[in-house]
């Protein structure tokens, strides 16, 4: 038996008479830009993350960046965020012209250690980024507390967390503004790259739409000086259509968690990941952690089970950000995890046998 990381595939066969369908609309009206198909999805995306408004971009960074630019975030500003993540959450932040600050992780949720949070900030310090990871929300509450206190704004990175809840609130609407991405593989993903911000500030919406156009809202009317980063009118389609079925998927991928969680808990060599008691973890990733993993990784690949490591090389480990200062204390979890984590194949369409074959090649390998 052979099983990927990812499929895709059974995922695009659920919904592409539906979007064959629109797409030959599309041709007809021929407005390829924007127009009706992006506004309608924004609406649906709005309304699922329980905010009031939602705008469509380039990609989940330019989510981050544009949210962070419509914070008024740049040169001279700091702002802080973890080093376990995908490099995109820290690129955005570099690239508006602040300086990143990178604190640890708590070991048993992989998310932003919130008294970290406490020791990093600075009078420069002018926002927050925490990391919804692998599907689970960042523990928020104390975040925007610390923040609260300070003034500082916090945008989610919600990435990896469409679905997800944290204390009965949806990921997106937890802080001033959220980014996700519908790159292909997330739990709502396009047919190609694809980003959105949502927020409840009219203000905040009013800017990024004008950022992503030219910095125009009428034609040729430049208010600010913007770019382009228009989440794409063809798969505003494609997510309109996912987004009907995300939820379902979503439930998939818990039971399919919940399948891995009964039949490795024996393993005493296996660390499962743990769910907060207080939120819903939609696990874009299973991640387990292990003392053997390479040894693991190998074992999985020439058993034809094809496993991951998110992410093998933190970024501050990364030759990209080899001088950066690192003044968010110590990042001991993050260089341990990254040695001990191991993400197995996951996707709303994996099936029973497929999880078992994992799970019986896992007790294999510890040969038990
Ligand atoms: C995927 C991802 C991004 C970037 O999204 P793109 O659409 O690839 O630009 C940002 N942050 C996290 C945590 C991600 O997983």
């Amino acid at each position: 038996m052979t099983i990927p990381f990812v499929d895709l595939k059974a995922q695009t066969d659920e919904i592409k008479t539906g979007v064959f369908d629109d797409f030959g609309h599309l041709l007809h009206r021929s407005d390829f830009v924007l127009g009706h198909a992006v506004e309608r999805f924004e609406a649906s995306f709005a309304q699922y993350t329980g905010c009031l408004h939602c705008v469509g971009v380039a990609s989940g960074l330019d989510a981050l960046r544009l949210a962070l630019r419509a914070l008024g975030i740049g040169p001279g500003d700091e702002v802080v965020t973890v080093s376990h993540t995908f490099i995109a959450t820290v690129l955005a932040i570099s690239s508006v012209g602040a300086r990143p600050v990178l604190v640890d992780v708590d070991p048993a949720y992989y998310t932003m250690d919130p008294s970290a949070l406490a020791g990093a900030l600075t009078s420069r310090t002018k926002a927050v980024v925490p990391v919804h990871l692998y599907g689970q929300c960042a523990d928020m509450d104390p975040i925007l507390e610390t923040a609260r206190a300070k003034g500082l704004h916090v945008i989610e990175d919600a990435a990896q967390a469409h679905g997800a809840h944290y204390r009965g609130r949806p990921a997106g609407s937890l802080a001033d503004a959220a980014a996700f991405s519908f790159y292909p593989g997330k739990n709502l993903g396009a047919f190609g790259d694809g980003g959105a911000v949502t927020c409840s500030t009219a203000d905040v919406a009013s800017t990024i739409s004008k950022l992503r156009n030219y910095g125009a809202r009428i034609k040729y009317n430049h208010e600010i000086q913007g770019e382009n980063s228009r989440l794409d009118t063809l798969q505003a389609l494609v997510l309109q259509r996912k987004l009907d079925r995300l939820d379902c998927w979503n439930r998939a991928r818990i039971a399919a968690a919940r399948l891995y969680r009964d039949l490795l808990k024996d393993i005493s060599e296996v660390m499962l990941p743990e769910d907060r008691s207080d939120a819903l973890h939609v696990y874009h990733l299973f991640v387990i952690q292990v003392d053997c993993r390479d040894a693991l990784h190998a074992y999985l690949q020439e058993k034809g089970v094809q496993t991951m490591i998110h992410y093998p090389v933190p970024v501050h480990m990364q030759p990209a950000y080899e001088g950066l200062q690192l003044t968010g204390g110590s990042l001991a979890v993050t260089e341990k995890l990254c040695t001990r984590i191991l993400s197995l194949p996951i996707f709303p369409h994996i099936k029973r046998e497929q999880i078992e074959y994992v799970a019986d090649t896992i007790r294999a390998f510890f040969r038990i």
